[in-house]
């Protein structure tokens, strides 16, 4: 498949190094073009998301957050000036369900596709091409982007025919991973108090819940081990407050969402934003006096 691939970051430069890996013709693109060139001798570099875009068959962004996604959609040269009729814009990254619903509409306005396939894994699930891949959009055109999936993922889910609900499915996502890491950080302070060690406490936890998920994000807040970030704080910290946001327009009130915002806006007050999210657990110990 021709592919146009935009936002080389943590995430995006092992997504786009999977899909030339399984033979798609890709062209790159990132603002800052040191990472584009990183990606090695072979990868195509096109200079604007436009020219990145100008011959796919699909243009996957994986992008910061919704600034960014519609400065590289709707800016100067923006994708949407040289997506071709027909073509698909395929929006992994973690943006508002508001955004997507406005993809949708002005991708199609203008005889463009727009799906949404949000992902859940690390930066290193991202290198083992072993992301959980949630899409939504039209049957057709989301079948149409499986190479893609496969390229990147070990699973597919279809949230349903509306861009947006992929979205809230990830926020969602996200707003439980968040409640485990602030609930790791709580009951660690209580057992250093109690002096039980987190790594006691690690096993019997793995051992009761059996997934690598709790594994592994506790044995980073266990191990203090903040930096380097996989997954930024000030990111989850814009996760939970587009958690809120969705919550918001299906009038469904999420208080521990609400409770996680403020505590993800403490730590990025305290200077915490470049750190991972596991990080704001350091909170918990601060406020036991540890
Ligand atoms: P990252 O390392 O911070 O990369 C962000 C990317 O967005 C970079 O390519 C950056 O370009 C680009 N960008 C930021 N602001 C921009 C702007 N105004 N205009 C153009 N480009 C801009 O983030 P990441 O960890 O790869 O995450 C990317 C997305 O995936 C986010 O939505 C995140 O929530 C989601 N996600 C992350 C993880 C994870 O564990 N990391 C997991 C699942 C989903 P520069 O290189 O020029 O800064």
């Amino acid at each position: 498949m021709r592919v146009a691939f935009i936002g080389l970051g943590n995430m995006g430069s092992a997504m786009a190094r999977n899909l030339i890996e399984a033979g798609h013709e890709v062209t790159v693109h990132n603002r800052s073009r040191a990472k584009a060139e990183a990606l090695g001798p072979g990868v195509r570099l096109a200079e604007s998301p436009a020219e990145a875009v100008r011959d796919c068959e699909a243009a996957v962004t994986m992008l910061a957050d919704d600034t960014a996604v519609q400065e590289i959609v709707w800016g100067e040269s923006g994708i949407v000036r040289g997506l071709p009729g027909g073509s698909v814009h395929l929006g992994c990254s973690t943006i508002s369900t508001a955004l997507a619903r406005r993809l949708a509409a002005e991708h199609a306005a203008i005889g463009q596709k727009y799906v949404s396939a949000p992902v859940f894994g690390r930066p290193e699930t991202a290198v083992a091409k072993q992301l959980l891949v949630v899409a939504a959009g039209e049957g057709e055109t989301v079948k149409r982007c499986s190479p893609v999936f496969e390229a990147i993922g070990r699973q597919t889910f279809v949230a349903g025919k509306e861009p947006w609900q992929a979205n809230a499915v990830k926020l969602c996502g996200n707003f439980m991973i968040a409640s485990m890491i602030e609930s790791f950080g709580e009951a660690y302070a209580t057992l250093r108090k109690a002096e039980v060690g987190p790594h006691l406490f690690l096993d019997v936890m793995a051992a009761l819940f059996g997934s690598p998920v709790y594994s592994n994000y506790g044995r980073l807040i266990a191990d203090q081990k903040f930096e380097p970030a996989g997954f930024a704080l000030r990111l989850g910290f814009k996760d939970t407050r587009l958690a809120i946001e969705t919550a918001r327009e299906c009038a469904s009130p999420m208080p521990i969402a609400s409770l996680l915002h403020d505590r993800l806006l403490e730590a990025i007050a305290l200077g915490m934003g470049e750190i991972d999210w596991s990080g704001v657990a350091k909170l918990s110990a601060i406020h036991a006096g540890l």
